[in-house]
Formats: C-alpha cells, structure tokens, sequence
C-alpha cells in the first residue's frame, strides 16, 4: 500500500488552506489540522484532550508533548492510515523531531514537506489592503485587488469598512518573524532530509494548486514503485 504522508508549510496569508482543501478532494486524504484535533479531543473528553483543557483553562500553552500525542493518535486512527495533509504541525524543529519519532513508531514515514513560498513584503501588500465591513465580516474587501466603488463603504450595505487589528503592518511583521524563526530551522531540516518541495506562491492559487498536485501525483506514483 503506497501511503501519502505530506505536511504543508508556508507563511500566513500565502494561501495554504485553500490548498489543503483542494488537496484533499484530490487525493482523498484526510486534513490533520492541530486547531481541530484539539477541539475535538477536548470536546470528546480524553485523556489528552482533558490535559490539554487545564492548560488552556489555566490561560497557558498546550505543550508540545500533547499536541504531538493527539496528532500521533491521529494519525493512527482509521482513515489516515493511508496518508493524510497535516496543517498547522509541525510549527518547529522540536515538534518535527517528535513527529519523525511518532512516524517511525508506526512503521511510516514523512512522503514529502510542501512549502508554499510568498515574501514577506507580498504578504504585507496582501493582508494590509484587507478591508471587512463593520456590519457583516463576510462583506470583505482588498484596496488594490478588489476595491469598494466607494473609500471605505460596504458596496453591499453602505456600512463602513475597517482594517482588523490582525492585518496591521506592525501585527502582520511581527507574525511573519515569529513564523521565520520558528520555521526557518524546519524547512532546512526537510531540506537536508530530501522531502522539501517548493511552490511558488506568489501565482494564482489555481496556478500553485496544479504545479501542487502535479507533484503530489508524482510522489504517488513514485511510492507505488
Ligand atoms: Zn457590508
């Protein structure tokens, strides 16, 4: 049985969700995203998800050694034994190091690391141009790409048109170092390791998706041989 067992990197705001959906109807893998896992073990009450509770109870991070349990159970567990896209995980190198040890113990082993790569100063220009209606959150906007026929006017209700605090210069700078940190050390390690594959993200999403799946298929095919 050929397993296709990939993890999904890139910065915030280079588009990864949409192509983990798209990923996932192609190749029928399930998405293994850390936020979900964590909801719905806490929501389910194991043991993991009620350690997980009194650290996040307690205003605290859930440390790694959780995350990585529940992930590793994931991954397990029915319908990811034939491959799955995890998104959100690994986050550092000491989250990859476990992963790779969880892979092991059950005889399986990463297929590849796709980093999808946009610069900071596009994602800057992507996220700061956001606009979202003050009435309705889902009435959003872009100035460049997809401007109101008004300044700041909702075209749907005429309500006015703020930029959240999240997609802030300052706040999305400080994201992407945090991310650079944090990731930089991971994708040298999938690097050295022969899985990293790299999309350019700067390309229309249908664009990344297609060179994406193109080199998912080939993965496939080569896990076959
Ligand atoms: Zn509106």
């Amino acid at each position: 049985m050929s397993e296709l067992n990939l993890i999904l990197l890139g910065p915030p705001g280079a588009g990864k969700g949409t192509q983990a959906d798209r990923l996932r109807e192609d190749f029928g893998l399930p998405l293994i995203s850390t936020g979900d896992i964590l909801r719905s073990q806490v929501a389910e009450g194991t043991e993991l998800g009620n350690e997980a509770k009194r650290y996040m109870d307690a205003g605290e991070l859930v440390p790694d050694q959780v995350i990585v349990g529940m992930i590793t159970d994931r991954i397990a567990h029915g319908d990811a034994r034939d491959g799955f896209l995890l998104d959100g995980f690994p986050r550092n190198r000491e989250q990859a190091d476990a992963l790779d040890d969880a892979l092991s113990g059950l005889d399986r082993r990463l297929t590849a690391a796709l980093l999808i790569e946009v610069s900071d100063d596009e994602l800057v220009s992507r996220l700061a141009g956001r606009r979202v209606c003050v009435k309705n959150p889902s009435h959003i906007y872009h100035i460049q790409f997809d401007p109101p026929k008004h300044e700041d006017v909702c075209d749907q209700d005429g309500s006015r048109l703020l930029q959240r605090d999240d997609d802030r210069e300052e706040t999305i700078r400080r994201r992407l170092e945090v991310y650079h940190a944090q990731t930089e050390p991971l994708i040298d390690h999938y690097d050295r390791a022969g899985l990293l594959r790299r999309f350019d993200g700067r390309r229309s999403p249908d664009e990344v998706h297609a060179h994406v799946r193109a080199t998912v298929a080939t993965l496939r095919l080569e896990e076959k041989l």
